[in-house]
């Protein structure tokens, strides 16, 4: 299963890629993970994103397609990834595309978290609280300044993804505003709803319901039945509709009624 995971910061992507993660036994890719990790090693990546990272704005998209091309090849992305924060613009979704088809795979699906922009700013807040009371550092871009700048550069450079993947019919939206447990819970529903059935073929249950009730053989004479049933019906409602023309046609003086009514018609003048 390949996923990607959209929201703006705060809205709890990485608590949900894991859980993903978890329930699906694929690998959480983490750009934002990735890079801080860059800038604690000091590699030149790291001192070409930190400060920029730090500002609450993106890295240039070569260096984070570059990034996620090395790391789609790794062993542990066989069975699928989950992808949190990567694409953040067009150009890394197209990115995206191209490196999958070059392998031919694609996206499984894309899950936009949604979630009022009003309570970020508290969220983040929360997040900032838990992490120095475990004793972590505080990540350099979890403050007012920079969480301004993050949300301006998802409203201008990640949002317009939901159009991109909207239109691909890749989209599933869900609300990010409940508890992290129900959040979670109407991500896995959405991803393991079963596909919608072709237009008309018969719903695949429907199909295996009939095929466990009746052996292959007996609805094959079952069938058969029911169009010879059919065609006897069709045959006697031909002959039917033949019979009350020819009457019709009789009582204007066209044709010779038939004898049925020829018969009829003699009893009635013997009669009276
Ligand atoms: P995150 O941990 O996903 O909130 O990312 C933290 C920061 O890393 C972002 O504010 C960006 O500066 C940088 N970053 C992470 N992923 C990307 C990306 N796909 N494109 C550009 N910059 C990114």
């Amino acid at each position: 299963m390949r996923l990607v995971l959209l929201g703006p910061p705060g809205a709890g992507k990485g608590t949900q890629a894991e859980k993903l993660a978890a329930r699906y036994g694929i690998a959480r890719l983490s750009t934002g993970d990735m890079l801080r990790a860059a800038v604690a090693a000091g590699t030149p990546i790291g001192q070409k994103a930190k400060d920029i990272m730090a500002r609450g704005e993106l890295v240039p998209d070569p260096v984070v397609i570059a990034i996620i091309a090395d790391r789609i090849k790794e062993p542990d992305c066989a069975k699928g990834f989950i992808l949190d924060g990567f694409p953040r613009t067009v150009a890394q979704a197209e990115a995206l595309e191209r490196l999958l088809a070059q392998r031919g795979l694609k996206l499984d699906a894309v899950v936009e978290i949604r979630v009022d922009e009003s309570i970020l700013i508290r969220r983040i807040e929360t997040r900032i609280g838990q992490m120095q009371a475990r004793g972590e550092a505080v990540r350099a871009d979890d403050n007012p300044e920079s969480l301004k700048q993050r949300l301006v550069a998802y409203r201008a450079q990640t949002a317009p993804l939901i159009d991109y993947y909207g239109k691909k019919g890749s989209l599933q939206t869900i609300d990010g505003m409940p508890p992290i447990e129900e959040v979670t819970q109407a991500i896995f529903r959405v991803l393991e709803k079963p596909a919608p059935a072709k237009a008309g073929s018969r719903p695949v249950q429907a199909r295996k319901k009939a095929s466990l009730k009746m052996p292959r053989q007996r609805a094959r004479k079952a069938a058969r039945k029911a169009k010879k049933k059919t065609r006897a019906r069709r045959a006697v409602a031909k002959a039917r509709k033949r019979v009350s023309v020819r009457r019709r046609t009789a009582k204007r003086g066209k044709v010779k009624a038939p004898k049925s009514a020829r018969k009829a018609a003699r009893g009635r003048s013997r009669r009276g």
